[in-house]
């Protein structure tokens, strides 16, 4: 898989962060993770004018990979902080996970599809990260035998908050999932204060393709 990411690539990804900044994201260590990353790798060679846009775009297998603000918007709502233990639900392309694993946390990461599961495990071997784990199953119901995650960012459209994600969650931790219908849903932002209280903000509408499992479509 060897790629290459030269002064022209390296241009057009400063480019987006500053277009990024533009649309209100203010993570510095998000941005900085988006610079770093080589979005183009994740996507078939030909569609290189395209990995930079701000735009999703089809991986294959009916999936997309998420439009760099959603990836972005995502992140900074999570916040990860280095070391913390994050689950991600919906691997994908494996671009989300990278971000994430370049911001420093343990990420766990797991998805339905063998194909894409293949596909990104063979990325995170090839970049050498040491701090992904990857899983193949359904992820609706979370990962529990290694619960439980300071934050869990969901990245495909629920029909519900699922209470396995909930459960999993630590006590102070947060849960960033896109919750409403197979179109269209609201990013919702979950905190859980302590064993009996949470809270919920919401920062509008999003449009992922469906969460299936047990706890989805
Ligand atoms: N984070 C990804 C975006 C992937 S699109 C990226 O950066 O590219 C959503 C992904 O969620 C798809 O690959 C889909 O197969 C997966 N998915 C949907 N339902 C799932 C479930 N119950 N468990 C695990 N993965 C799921």
């Amino acid at each position: 898989m060897p790629f290459e990411d030269n002064y022209r690539q390296k241009g057009l990804r400063r480019a987006l962060v500053k277009l990024l900044i533009e649309k209100g994201i203010s993570n510095a260590a998000v941005l900085e993770a988006i610079n770093t990353v080589p979005r183009h790798i994740f996507l078939d060679k030909v569609f290189l004018e395209h990995a930079y846009q701000d735009k999703a775009f089809p991986i294959g297998d009916g999936q997309t990979i998420s439009q760099p603000y959603t990836v972005a918007l995502q992140s900074q709502l999570l916040n990860p902080q280095k070391g913390d233990k994050v689950l991600e639900i919906g691997t994908g392309s494996g671009y989300q996970a990278s971000v994430l694993a370049e911001m420093g946390v343990r990420l766990y990461t797991i998805e339905q599809s063998k194909y894409h599961y293949g596909k990104a495990k063979a990325y995170f071997r090839y970049f050498k990260y040491q701090n992904i784990y990857s899983f193949l199953g359904d992820g609706s119901k979370g990962l529990a035998f290694k619960a439980p995650f300071d934050k869990i960012i969901v990245t495909a459209g629920a029909p519900i908050i699922p209470k396995d994600l909930i459960d999993q969650l630590a006590v102070g931790g947060v849960l960033v999932i896109p919750v409403g219908n197979k179109e269209k849903q609201e990013m919702i932002r979950l905190r859980k204060v302590d064993d009996k209280k949470i809270t919920k903000e919401n920062f509008g509408n999003c449009a992922f393709v469906p969460l299936v499992g047990h706890n989805g479509w």
